[in-house]
Protein backbone atom coordinates (compact mmCIF):
# COMPACT_ATOMS: atom_id res chain seq x y z
CA UNK A 1 0.00 0.00 0.00
CA UNK A 2 0.83 3.31 -0.78
CA UNK A 3 0.35 6.51 1.11
CA UNK A 4 -3.16 7.66 1.27
CA UNK A 5 -4.13 10.49 2.35
CA UNK A 6 -4.76 12.90 -0.11
CA UNK A 7 -4.19 17.18 0.88
CA UNK A 8 -7.57 19.00 0.52
CA UNK A 9 -8.60 20.54 -2.75
CA UNK A 10 -8.26 24.35 -2.83
CA UNK A 11 -7.97 27.35 -5.39
CA UNK A 12 -4.69 28.13 -5.68
CA UNK A 13 -3.00 30.59 -3.44
CA UNK A 14 -2.02 34.03 -4.83
CA UNK A 15 1.91 33.55 -3.31
CA UNK A 16 1.89 30.11 -5.72
CA UNK A 17 0.30 32.14 -8.42
CA UNK A 18 2.61 34.58 -8.57
CA UNK A 19 5.78 32.79 -8.31
CA UNK A 20 4.32 30.71 -10.76
CA UNK A 21 4.12 33.84 -13.32
CA UNK A 22 7.41 35.48 -12.28
CA UNK A 23 8.57 31.69 -14.13
CA UNK A 24 6.76 31.75 -16.79
CA UNK A 25 7.47 35.59 -17.15
CA UNK A 26 11.55 35.76 -16.25
CA UNK A 27 12.64 36.48 -19.81
CA UNK A 28 10.43 40.13 -20.21
CA UNK A 29 11.20 40.40 -16.07
CA UNK A 30 15.24 39.94 -16.46
CA UNK A 31 15.43 42.23 -19.63
CA UNK A 32 13.47 45.06 -18.27
CA UNK A 33 15.67 44.71 -15.16
CA UNK A 34 19.07 45.16 -17.95
CA UNK A 35 17.22 48.18 -19.48
CA UNK A 36 15.99 49.82 -16.17
CA UNK A 37 19.74 49.57 -15.34
CA UNK A 38 21.32 50.95 -18.83
CA UNK A 39 19.08 53.47 -18.15
CA UNK A 40 20.83 54.59 -15.29
CA UNK A 41 23.70 55.84 -16.68
CA UNK A 42 22.44 57.43 -19.57
CA UNK A 43 20.84 59.84 -16.88
CA UNK A 44 17.98 58.15 -15.06
CA UNK A 45 18.32 59.23 -11.44
CA UNK A 46 18.50 55.40 -9.53
CA UNK A 47 15.14 56.45 -7.79
CA UNK A 48 13.34 56.90 -10.77
CA UNK A 49 15.00 53.48 -12.25
CA UNK A 50 14.00 50.99 -9.56
CA UNK A 51 10.30 52.63 -9.51
CA UNK A 52 9.98 52.44 -12.91
CA UNK A 53 10.90 48.63 -13.16
CA UNK A 54 9.35 47.88 -10.06
CA UNK A 55 5.91 49.29 -11.97
CA UNK A 56 6.79 47.42 -14.90
CA UNK A 57 7.98 44.14 -12.88
CA UNK A 58 4.48 44.46 -10.87
CA UNK A 59 1.97 45.16 -13.82
CA UNK A 60 3.31 42.09 -15.44
CA UNK A 61 3.13 39.74 -12.94
CA UNK A 62 -0.33 41.19 -11.66
CA UNK A 63 -1.46 41.37 -15.11
CA UNK A 64 -4.27 38.58 -15.39
CA UNK A 65 -3.31 35.94 -17.57
CA UNK A 66 -6.51 34.15 -19.00
CA UNK A 67 -4.30 31.59 -19.89
CA UNK A 68 -2.69 30.68 -17.10
CA UNK A 69 -5.50 31.06 -14.72
CA UNK A 70 -7.02 28.81 -17.12
CA UNK A 71 -4.69 26.39 -16.87
CA UNK A 72 -4.25 26.94 -12.44
CA UNK A 73 -8.25 26.02 -12.41
CA UNK A 74 -6.90 23.11 -14.22
CA UNK A 75 -4.55 22.31 -11.77
CA UNK A 76 -7.16 22.90 -9.22
CA UNK A 77 -9.99 21.08 -10.47
CA UNK A 78 -7.66 18.12 -10.89
CA UNK A 79 -6.50 18.12 -7.28
CA UNK A 80 -9.87 18.55 -5.51
CA UNK A 81 -11.27 15.09 -7.85
CA UNK A 82 -7.92 13.19 -6.95
CA UNK A 83 -8.99 14.21 -3.14
CA UNK A 84 -12.61 13.11 -3.27
CA UNK A 85 -11.86 10.16 -5.98
CA UNK A 86 -12.06 6.84 -4.35
CA UNK A 87 -8.36 6.15 -4.01
CA UNK A 88 -6.80 2.89 -5.93
CA UNK A 89 -6.64 1.26 -1.96
CA UNK A 90 -9.49 1.97 -1.27
CA UNK A 91 -11.43 0.47 -4.36
CA UNK A 92 -8.86 -2.80 -3.38
CA UNK A 93 -10.54 -3.15 -0.14
CA UNK A 94 -14.24 -2.05 -1.34
CA UNK A 95 -13.33 -5.26 -3.39
CA UNK A 96 -13.06 -7.89 -0.46
CA UNK A 97 -15.29 -9.85 0.95
CA UNK A 98 -13.25 -9.62 3.67
CA UNK A 99 -14.19 -6.82 6.71
CA UNK A 100 -11.94 -4.42 6.38
CA UNK A 101 -11.81 -0.63 8.55
CA UNK A 102 -9.05 1.36 7.43
CA UNK A 103 -7.93 3.93 10.44
CA UNK A 104 -5.98 6.97 11.65
CA UNK A 105 -3.70 7.41 14.73
CA UNK A 106 -6.41 8.91 16.31
CA UNK A 107 -8.70 5.69 15.72
CA UNK A 108 -10.79 8.11 13.71
CA UNK A 109 -12.27 5.75 10.79
CA UNK A 110 -11.07 6.69 7.27
CA UNK A 111 -12.51 3.92 5.21
CA UNK A 112 -14.64 0.97 5.92
CA UNK A 113 -15.90 -1.60 3.16
CA UNK A 114 -19.66 -2.76 2.45
CA UNK A 115 -18.70 -6.35 4.60
CA UNK A 116 -17.38 -4.41 7.29
CA UNK A 117 -20.71 -2.34 7.29
CA UNK A 118 -22.52 -5.00 7.16
CA UNK A 119 -20.86 -6.60 10.21
CA UNK A 120 -20.04 -3.86 12.60
CA UNK A 121 -22.64 -0.91 11.11
CA UNK A 122 -22.26 1.51 8.95
CA UNK A 123 -19.79 4.53 10.42
CA UNK A 124 -20.61 8.27 10.35
CA UNK A 125 -17.77 10.54 8.85
CA UNK A 126 -14.53 10.41 10.66
CA UNK A 127 -16.51 8.31 13.99
CA UNK A 128 -14.23 7.01 16.40
CA UNK A 129 -13.47 2.35 15.47
CA UNK A 130 -15.19 2.72 19.46
CA UNK A 131 -18.81 4.13 18.19
CA UNK A 132 -19.01 0.47 16.37
CA UNK A 133 -16.27 -1.93 17.97
CA UNK A 134 -17.10 -2.19 21.97
CA UNK A 135 -15.10 -5.45 22.85
CA UNK A 136 -12.22 -4.16 24.80
CA UNK A 137 -10.01 -7.26 23.62
CA UNK A 138 -10.39 -5.56 20.25
CA UNK A 139 -9.68 -1.97 21.12
CA UNK A 140 -7.07 -2.88 23.15
CA UNK A 141 -5.34 -4.41 20.18
CA UNK A 142 -5.92 -1.89 18.28
CA UNK A 143 -3.99 0.49 21.23
CA UNK A 144 -0.77 -1.87 20.93
CA UNK A 145 -0.95 -1.46 17.52
CA UNK A 146 -0.82 2.20 16.95
CA UNK A 147 1.69 2.42 19.96
CA UNK A 148 3.99 -0.27 19.03
CA UNK A 149 4.07 -0.46 14.25
CA UNK A 150 3.42 -4.23 14.67
CA UNK A 151 0.56 -5.86 13.34
CA UNK A 152 -1.35 -8.85 16.09
CA UNK A 153 -4.76 -10.48 15.81
CA UNK A 154 -6.71 -11.44 18.56
CA UNK A 155 -9.65 -14.42 18.60
CA UNK A 156 -13.37 -12.94 19.15
CA UNK A 157 -16.48 -14.57 19.66
CA UNK A 158 -20.14 -13.32 20.15
CA UNK A 159 -23.08 -15.02 21.20
CA UNK A 160 -25.78 -12.55 20.16
CA UNK A 161 -27.86 -12.72 17.54
CA UNK A 162 -25.89 -16.02 17.03
CA UNK A 163 -22.73 -17.48 17.86
CA UNK A 164 -19.81 -16.59 15.61
CA UNK A 165 -15.91 -16.61 15.75
CA UNK A 166 -13.60 -14.18 14.53
CA UNK A 167 -10.06 -13.30 14.10
CA UNK A 168 -9.64 -9.94 14.23
CA UNK A 169 -6.47 -8.25 12.71
CA UNK A 170 -4.61 -4.99 13.03
CA UNK A 171 -1.62 -4.31 11.46
CA UNK A 172 0.50 -0.88 10.41
CA UNK A 173 -0.47 0.36 6.91
CA UNK A 174 2.44 2.87 5.98
CA UNK A 175 4.29 2.51 9.24
CA UNK A 176 7.11 4.94 7.21
CA UNK A 177 4.87 7.51 7.07
CA UNK A 178 5.06 10.85 8.95
CA UNK A 179 3.15 10.03 12.77
CA UNK A 180 0.10 11.97 11.92
CA UNK A 181 0.08 10.62 8.35
CA UNK A 182 0.11 6.78 9.74
CA UNK A 183 -3.05 4.74 8.74
CA UNK A 184 -3.82 1.12 10.35
CA UNK A 185 -5.73 -1.20 9.04
CA UNK A 186 -8.36 -4.03 10.88
CA UNK A 187 -10.00 -7.28 9.23
CA UNK A 188 -12.50 -9.87 10.52
CA UNK A 189 -11.60 -14.00 9.16
CA UNK A 190 -14.62 -15.85 9.58
CA UNK A 191 -13.27 -19.00 12.35
CA UNK A 192 -17.31 -19.78 12.37
CA UNK A 193 -17.57 -22.42 10.39
CA UNK A 194 -14.01 -23.96 11.12
CA UNK A 195 -15.10 -23.49 14.80
CA UNK A 196 -18.56 -25.24 14.33
CA UNK A 197 -16.54 -28.16 12.31
CA UNK A 198 -14.25 -28.86 15.28
CA UNK A 199 -17.06 -28.92 17.92
CA UNK A 200 -19.23 -31.30 15.59
CA UNK A 201 -15.81 -33.11 15.81
CA UNK A 202 -15.48 -33.49 19.45
CA UNK A 203 -18.74 -33.74 20.27
CA UNK A 204 -18.81 -37.22 17.36
CA UNK A 205 -15.86 -39.11 19.24
CA UNK A 206 -17.18 -38.32 22.53
CA UNK A 207 -20.83 -39.35 21.69
CA UNK A 208 -19.04 -42.65 19.81
CA UNK A 209 -16.84 -43.25 22.79
CA UNK A 210 -19.67 -43.36 24.51
CA UNK A 211 -21.74 -45.50 23.14
CA UNK A 212 -19.07 -47.92 22.74
CA UNK A 213 -17.98 -48.12 26.44
CA UNK A 214 -21.38 -49.12 27.32
CA UNK A 215 -22.15 -52.27 25.97
CA UNK A 216 -18.25 -52.58 26.89
CA UNK A 217 -18.50 -51.59 30.15
CA UNK A 218 -21.64 -54.37 30.93
CA UNK A 219 -19.40 -56.65 28.94
CA UNK A 220 -16.10 -56.63 31.59
CA UNK A 221 -18.88 -56.35 34.45
CA UNK A 222 -20.10 -59.82 32.92
CA UNK A 223 -16.37 -61.41 32.89
CA UNK A 224 -15.78 -60.66 36.04
CA UNK A 225 -18.69 -62.03 37.65
CA UNK A 226 -18.16 -64.86 35.25
CA UNK A 227 -15.02 -65.54 36.58
CA UNK A 228 -16.01 -64.96 40.03
CA UNK A 229 -19.42 -65.59 41.83
CA UNK A 230 -21.06 -66.99 38.89
CA UNK A 231 -18.23 -69.50 38.66
CA UNK A 232 -19.95 -72.50 38.44
CA UNK A 233 -23.07 -71.35 38.25
CA UNK A 234 -24.54 -72.98 35.12
CA UNK A 235 -28.07 -71.37 34.83
CA UNK A 236 -26.49 -67.48 35.50
CA UNK A 237 -23.30 -68.30 33.32
CA UNK A 238 -26.20 -69.34 29.91
CA UNK A 239 -27.86 -66.46 30.81
CA UNK A 240 -24.89 -63.96 30.95
CA UNK A 241 -23.85 -65.06 28.10
CA UNK A 242 -26.81 -64.41 26.03
CA UNK A 243 -26.44 -61.05 26.96
CA UNK A 244 -23.00 -60.86 26.93
CA UNK A 245 -23.49 -61.93 22.62
CA UNK A 246 -26.26 -58.83 22.36
CA UNK A 247 -23.49 -56.31 24.25
CA UNK A 248 -21.25 -57.77 21.25
CA UNK A 249 -23.20 -57.34 18.65
CA UNK A 250 -24.42 -54.11 19.44
CA UNK A 251 -20.86 -52.80 19.44
CA UNK A 252 -20.63 -54.52 16.14
CA UNK A 253 -23.28 -53.08 15.09
CA UNK A 254 -21.80 -49.55 16.34
CA UNK A 255 -18.56 -50.20 14.75
CA UNK A 256 -20.28 -51.20 10.89
CA UNK A 257 -22.25 -48.29 11.07
CA UNK A 258 -19.71 -45.73 11.90
CA UNK A 259 -17.34 -47.58 9.25
CA UNK A 260 -20.34 -47.10 6.71
CA UNK A 261 -20.41 -43.32 7.86
CA UNK A 262 -16.27 -42.99 7.33
CA UNK A 263 -16.61 -44.44 3.86
CA UNK A 264 -19.75 -42.07 2.79
CA UNK A 265 -17.43 -38.88 3.88
CA UNK A 266 -14.26 -40.19 2.13
CA UNK A 267 -16.68 -40.43 -1.43
CA UNK A 268 -19.00 -37.63 -0.94
CA UNK A 269 -18.18 -35.71 -3.75
CA UNK A 270 -17.99 -38.93 -5.93
CA UNK A 271 -21.48 -38.62 -7.62
CA UNK A 272 -23.18 -42.35 -8.38
CA UNK A 273 -22.83 -43.44 -11.53
CA UNK A 274 -25.16 -46.68 -11.97
CA UNK A 275 -29.12 -46.98 -12.93
CA UNK A 276 -31.23 -48.25 -10.05
CA UNK A 277 -34.81 -49.55 -10.75
CA UNK A 278 -36.81 -48.33 -7.54
CA UNK A 279 -39.56 -50.79 -8.00
CA UNK A 280 -37.38 -53.64 -8.36
CA UNK A 281 -35.22 -52.35 -5.50
CA UNK A 282 -37.57 -52.00 -2.76
CA UNK A 283 -39.73 -55.35 -3.65
CA UNK A 284 -35.86 -56.90 -2.83
CA UNK A 285 -35.32 -55.15 0.41
CA UNK A 286 -39.39 -55.81 1.79
CA UNK A 287 -38.92 -59.40 0.67
CA UNK A 288 -35.74 -59.22 3.19
CA UNK A 289 -37.55 -57.38 6.04
CA UNK A 290 -40.68 -59.02 6.24
CA UNK A 291 -39.42 -61.72 8.61
CA UNK A 292 -38.50 -58.67 10.97
CA UNK A 293 -41.65 -57.12 10.37
CA UNK A 294 -44.14 -59.80 11.09
CA UNK A 295 -41.98 -60.80 14.39
CA UNK A 296 -42.96 -57.31 15.08
CA UNK A 297 -46.70 -58.13 13.79
CA UNK A 298 -46.30 -55.61 11.38
CA UNK A 299 -47.31 -55.79 7.30
CA UNK A 300 -45.80 -53.82 4.90
CA UNK A 301 -47.29 -52.68 1.34
CA UNK A 302 -46.08 -51.41 -1.48
CA UNK A 303 -47.66 -49.22 -4.06
CA UNK A 304 -45.93 -49.63 -7.33
CA UNK A 305 -46.60 -47.26 -10.53
CA UNK A 306 -47.30 -49.61 -13.71
CA UNK A 307 -44.43 -48.13 -15.32
CA UNK A 308 -40.28 -48.81 -14.01
CA UNK A 309 -38.91 -45.80 -12.29
CA UNK A 310 -35.16 -45.73 -12.79
CA UNK A 311 -32.84 -42.91 -11.10
CA UNK A 312 -28.85 -42.45 -11.19
CA UNK A 313 -27.69 -44.25 -8.15
CA UNK A 314 -25.29 -46.89 -6.48
CA UNK A 315 -27.64 -50.03 -5.85
CA UNK A 316 -25.92 -50.80 -2.43
CA UNK A 317 -26.36 -47.52 -0.76
CA UNK A 318 -29.71 -47.28 -1.77
CA UNK A 319 -30.51 -50.58 -0.34
CA UNK A 320 -29.09 -49.68 2.97
CA UNK A 321 -31.08 -45.94 3.05
CA UNK A 322 -34.67 -47.99 2.17
CA UNK A 323 -33.63 -50.54 4.61
CA UNK A 324 -32.90 -47.92 7.08
CA UNK A 325 -36.39 -46.52 6.59
CA UNK A 326 -38.68 -49.18 6.45
CA UNK A 327 -37.02 -50.64 9.35
CA UNK A 328 -37.20 -47.67 11.48
CA UNK A 329 -40.97 -47.41 10.40
CA UNK A 330 -41.60 -50.86 11.36
CA UNK A 331 -39.94 -50.25 15.19
CA UNK A 332 -40.71 -47.40 15.75
CA UNK A 333 -44.22 -47.45 14.28
CA UNK A 334 -45.17 -50.91 15.52
CA UNK A 335 -48.51 -49.78 16.94
CA UNK A 336 -49.69 -48.41 13.77
CA UNK A 337 -49.30 -52.44 12.68
CA UNK A 338 -49.01 -51.26 8.71
CA UNK A 339 -46.23 -49.63 6.98
CA UNK A 340 -47.03 -48.29 3.45
CA UNK A 341 -44.28 -47.70 0.73
CA UNK A 342 -45.00 -46.24 -2.19
CA UNK A 343 -43.23 -45.45 -5.31
CA UNK A 344 -44.28 -42.44 -7.86
CA UNK A 345 -42.98 -40.89 -10.54
CA UNK A 346 -44.31 -37.47 -11.26
CA UNK A 347 -43.15 -35.33 -14.60
CA UNK A 348 -40.41 -33.06 -13.88
CA UNK A 349 -40.62 -33.90 -10.10
CA UNK A 350 -38.38 -36.58 -10.38
CA UNK A 351 -38.87 -39.81 -8.29
CA UNK A 352 -40.23 -40.11 -5.29
CA UNK A 353 -40.79 -42.97 -2.67
CA UNK A 354 -42.47 -42.34 0.61
CA UNK A 355 -42.16 -44.65 3.58
CA UNK A 356 -45.29 -44.11 5.77
CA UNK A 357 -46.23 -46.01 9.48
CA UNK A 358 -49.33 -45.57 11.10
CA UNK A 359 -47.20 -45.60 14.73
CA UNK A 360 -47.22 -42.57 17.27
CA UNK A 361 -45.42 -40.02 14.92
CA UNK A 362 -42.92 -37.54 16.25
CA UNK A 363 -42.89 -34.47 17.86
CA UNK A 364 -42.62 -31.08 15.68
CA UNK A 365 -39.05 -29.94 17.93
CA UNK A 366 -37.25 -33.38 17.07
CA UNK A 367 -37.62 -33.55 13.32
CA UNK A 368 -35.09 -30.85 12.02
CA UNK A 369 -32.79 -32.96 14.51
CA UNK A 370 -33.50 -36.73 13.18
CA UNK A 371 -30.29 -37.17 10.71
CA UNK A 372 -27.93 -36.04 13.08
CA UNK A 373 -25.47 -38.09 14.40
CA UNK A 374 -26.56 -40.19 17.80
CA UNK A 375 -29.93 -37.94 17.88
CA UNK A 376 -33.07 -39.84 18.81
CA UNK A 377 -36.14 -38.91 20.25
CA UNK A 378 -35.94 -41.31 22.60
CA UNK A 379 -32.48 -42.81 23.95
CA UNK A 380 -33.79 -46.15 25.63
CA UNK A 381 -36.14 -47.15 23.18
CA UNK A 382 -33.82 -46.72 20.58
CA UNK A 383 -31.48 -49.14 22.08
CA UNK A 384 -33.81 -51.97 23.07
CA UNK A 385 -34.75 -51.93 19.39
CA UNK A 386 -31.17 -52.27 18.28
CA UNK A 387 -30.71 -48.86 17.01
CA UNK A 388 -27.57 -46.96 16.95
CA UNK A 389 -28.92 -43.18 16.55
CA UNK A 390 -26.58 -43.53 13.12
CA UNK A 391 -28.88 -44.72 10.67
CA UNK A 392 -30.22 -41.70 9.22
CA UNK A 393 -27.33 -39.92 9.15
CA UNK A 394 -26.08 -42.96 6.52
CA UNK A 395 -29.18 -42.25 4.86
CA UNK A 396 -28.57 -38.55 4.65
CA UNK A 397 -25.12 -38.82 3.49
CA UNK A 398 -26.20 -41.37 0.77
CA UNK A 399 -28.82 -38.96 -0.34
CA UNK A 400 -26.28 -36.07 -0.41
CA UNK A 401 -24.39 -37.98 -2.85
CA UNK A 402 -27.01 -38.90 -4.85
CA UNK A 403 -28.52 -35.43 -5.07
CA UNK A 404 -31.60 -36.49 -3.09
CA UNK A 405 -33.55 -35.06 -0.28
CA UNK A 406 -35.17 -36.57 2.30
CA UNK A 407 -38.96 -34.82 3.45
CA UNK A 408 -40.22 -36.38 6.86
CA UNK A 409 -43.73 -35.58 7.94
CA UNK A 410 -45.08 -36.52 11.26
CA UNK A 411 -48.03 -35.72 13.48
CA UNK A 412 -48.21 -36.87 16.26
CA UNK A 413 -50.81 -40.00 17.18
CA UNK A 414 -50.92 -40.49 13.28
CA UNK A 415 -47.71 -41.71 12.31
CA UNK A 416 -44.64 -40.35 9.99
CA UNK A 417 -44.09 -40.19 6.09
CA UNK A 418 -40.06 -40.13 5.16
CA UNK A 419 -39.89 -39.02 1.40
CA UNK A 420 -36.77 -39.49 -0.77
CA UNK A 421 -37.08 -37.16 -3.65
CA UNK A 422 -34.94 -37.69 -6.28
CA UNK A 423 -34.15 -35.01 -8.67
CA UNK A 424 -34.87 -36.50 -11.84
CA UNK A 425 -36.15 -40.04 -13.15
CA UNK A 426 -34.21 -41.71 -16.54
CA UNK A 427 -36.09 -44.06 -18.68
CA UNK A 428 -34.64 -47.52 -18.09
CA UNK A 429 -31.87 -48.17 -21.02
CA UNK A 430 -30.05 -51.49 -19.91
CA UNK A 431 -30.76 -54.81 -17.74
CA UNK A 432 -30.18 -54.40 -13.94
CA UNK A 433 -27.96 -57.07 -12.51
CA UNK A 434 -29.87 -59.81 -10.90
CA UNK A 435 -27.69 -60.86 -8.26
CA UNK A 436 -28.13 -58.33 -5.91
CA UNK A 437 -32.07 -58.60 -5.71
CA UNK A 438 -31.46 -62.45 -4.90
P1 LIG B 1 -31.77 -45.48 15.47
O1 LIG B 1 -30.60 -46.34 15.23
O2 LIG B 1 -31.91 -45.02 16.88
O3 LIG B 1 -33.03 -46.03 14.92
P2 LIG B 1 -31.98 -43.48 13.41
O4 LIG B 1 -30.98 -42.47 13.01
O5 LIG B 1 -32.42 -44.47 12.40
O6 LIG B 1 -31.40 -44.13 14.70
O7 LIG B 1 -33.27 -42.70 13.92
C1 LIG B 1 -33.10 -41.66 14.85
C2 LIG B 1 -34.31 -41.55 15.75
O8 LIG B 1 -35.43 -41.08 15.00
C3 LIG B 1 -34.77 -42.85 16.33
O9 LIG B 1 -34.05 -43.15 17.51
C4 LIG B 1 -36.24 -42.58 16.62
O10 LIG B 1 -36.34 -41.92 17.87
C5 LIG B 1 -36.63 -41.60 15.54
N1 LIG B 1 -37.38 -42.23 14.42
C6 LIG B 1 -36.87 -42.66 13.25
N2 LIG B 1 -37.84 -43.15 12.44
C7 LIG B 1 -38.99 -43.02 13.13
C8 LIG B 1 -40.37 -43.38 12.87
N3 LIG B 1 -40.75 -43.93 11.71
N4 LIG B 1 -41.30 -43.08 13.83
C9 LIG B 1 -40.93 -42.50 14.98
N5 LIG B 1 -39.65 -42.17 15.30
C10 LIG B 1 -38.71 -42.43 14.39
Amino acid sequence: MTEIRQDAAAEPHVGDRIAARARALARPLGVGLVLALAAIPAGLAPWQAVAGYGAFAGALLLWPSSREDARARARARARSRAANAVHPDFAVIEALDLPTIVFDRETQVVRQNSAAKLLVGEYPDRASLSARIRSPAILELVARVVARGLPESVEHSERVPSERWHEVRVAPVNPGAEPDRRLYVLTYRDLTEARRMDRMRTDFVANASHELRTPLASLMGFIETLQGPARNDEAARTRFFAIMLEQAQRMARLIDDLLSLSRLEMRAHVAPEGEVDLSRTLTHVIDTLKPMASELGVTIDLALPQEPVVVTGDVDELIQVFSNLIENACKYGQTGKRVLVTVANSDGDGAHVTVQDFGPGIAKEHVPRLTERFYRVDVESSRTKKGTGLGLAIVKHILARHRARLVVKSVPGEGSAFTVKFSSAKPSSSPLSKEIYQ
